[in-house]
């Protein structure tokens, strides 16, 4: 399996040298040259697998470079229950009859980026020891919030590799802000930026590009390596839960082998929806691929419309992982959808970038209207969804996994489509305990994040996650903090180069 880039179909590299270099050099994404298939057999033997395995089994599809020991290194390392607290890693809960929520959130920092940043480093590591790259990889990050802390425990400790995380000073909550300065691991380092995320996000992509930086680092048997959500190795991942759940209902009993089912995804960057949608084509049985946004809904316009447009007002939810006007992951999509066009796919990221702006053709617009239903709720909806779902079914969802089940909810009053269905559940709600605590009780409560997270387990009765259970009780272990201008000494200073 060779992989092209959205902007070139002439690129063609191996995964391990798409993993490495994460983005390609002209700007597109790497996308595998076709898409492997599954059988209803190799489904049904996945079902006697465990998670893994399963994994390993769908990799060695799309890694083809990769040795059977070398994907089986990563998925024992990044799968198993030193990182995750079910043994399952991908839980299947069920909400009512024929709707299931597939819960994502049992690892180490209870949201689903754990599903992919567990195994990122491994994917990386391996890649570059495979094209001879014989170098420490540095990851830098620039969060607000999530993904920071999620890189952190996927790279802690992993030999060869060390990372640091830069965050805004008053741009995350003080849960997340905990998480972080707490952090364990030998090759982890966190830095507070006196600025705001775009501070922290220009500040790393100006390192990231500095030649001189880039020189000294080689001199000292180092480079740079991003963990990125647009890197195919946090993509492929997300394939395995989609085919490990159909699997898991199959063996089951819940559905037959062969039968489709809906698949609704709470979305920003398109990403763990394109993941189904690979899910779909490379053999499970999936009727409509459900795209659910909050009040940002340039996803939802474009999926009905045809019309990407992001010039419009940018809204702070209380869904704020979702809280994008630019999904990066739709390229891979459309290159797909155009059979491979990487001139068309110029044009229309190309205008993305001057106008802010493109719309498809009317064959897409079909296309993807046959593929995906969309819809979006507000954060009124939301906090509506949490409450009521709770009330019915004793089941405290998330605010990002509540908008999915409202807007699943009304695709089938609009269409009265019975089909079973599955739920991406993203987040604990504990993650998100003030937004959920105010759902569930109705009302604003004035007690600080951990109180919430106590009166939560009290009426949620699910036991509160061990990793935000001892972060009351660990030492602080990162206190700088810098100006922006400053970054670029810092990482220089903390590489020792
Ligand atoms: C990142 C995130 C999302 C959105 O994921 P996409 O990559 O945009 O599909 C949804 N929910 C939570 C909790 C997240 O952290």
């Amino acid at each position: 399996m060779y992989y092209n880039s959205t902007r070139n179909s002439d690129v063609k590299v191996t995964s391990a040298e798409a993993i490495t270099q994460g983005i390609s050099s002209e700007g597109g994404l790497f996308v595998p040259e076709s898409i492997p298939q599954l059988s209803l057999e190799d489904v049904k033997a996945i079902g006697e697998m465990k998670y893994a395995d399963r994994a390993a089994f769908v990799f060695s599809k799309y890694l083809t470079d990769f040795t059977d020991a070398e994907i089986h290194y990563c998925t024992d390392n990044a799968y198993s229950t030193k990182n995750f607290e079910t043994e399952s890693i991908a839980e299947i809960a069920h909400l009512f009859s024929g709707t299931y929520m597939l819960e994502l959130w049992h690892g180490p920092t209870c949201a689903f980026k754990d599903m992919a940043l567990q195994i990122l480093p491994y994917f990386l590591t391996t890649s570059a020891k495979k094209i001879k790259l014989d170098k420490k990889i540095v990851i830098l990050v620039a969060t607000s919030g999530d993904t920071g802390k999620a890189a952190l425990e996927g790279f802690k400790d992993v030999e060869g590799t060390s990372i640091l995380v830069f965050y805004p000073e008053d741009g995350v909550s003080p849960m997340q802000k905990r998480q972080m300065k707490t952090q364990e691991g030998e090759n982890v380092g966190v830095c507070a930026i006196k600025g705001n995320f775009d501070d922290c996000q220009n500040g790393v992509k100006a390192i990231f590009t500095d030649n001189d930086v880039k020189a000294q680092l080689d001199a000292n048997g180092k480079m740079f390596s991003s963990a990125n959500s647009i890197n195919w190795g946090r993509l492929v991942p997300q394939i395995v839960y989609y085919v490990s759940s159909y699997a898991d209902l199959v063996k089951d009993g819940e559905i037959e082998l062969g039968e489709k089912i809906n698949i609704v995804v709470p979305t920003g960057n398109f990403g763990n929806i394109l993941a189904a949608y690979y899910a779909k084509h490379m053999g499970i049985p999936v009727n409509k691929l459900i795209c659910a946004s909050n009040i940002n809904n340039v996803l939802t316009d474009f999926i009905n419309t045809g019309v990407y447009d992001r010039n419009r007002k940018f809204y702070a939810t209380v869904s704020p992982s979702m809280d994008i006007l630019i999904s990066s992951n739709l390229e891979r999509l459309l290159y797909i959808m155009t059979d491979r066009n990487d001139a068309v796919i110029r044009d229309w990221f190309g205008k993305l970038s001057s106008e802010g702006k493109y719309e498809v053709s009317d064959e897409i617009k079909a296309k993807l209207k046959e593929e995906f239903c969309a819809g979006f709720c507000d954060d009124e909806d939301t906090k509506k969804t949490i409450h009521s779902v709770y009330e019915k079914y004793s089941y405290t969802c998330d605010t990002h996994t509540a908008v999915a089940v409202k807007v699943y909810n009304d695709y089938k009053d609009a269409t009265g489509d019975t089909t079973k269905t599955i739920i991406a559940s993203t987040a604990s709600p504990y993650k998100f305990s003030a937004a959920v605590l105010e759902a569930v009780q109705g009302c604003k409560s004035d007690i600080d994040e951990y109180d919430m997270v106590d009166k939560l387990a009290e009426l949620s009765k699910i036991p509160v996650p061990s990793a935000l259970a001892d972060l009351k009780n660990k030492p602080e272990r990162f206190n700088d903090t810098i100006e922006k201008a400053d970054q670029k000494d810092y990482v220089l200073k903390k590489l020792g180069v």
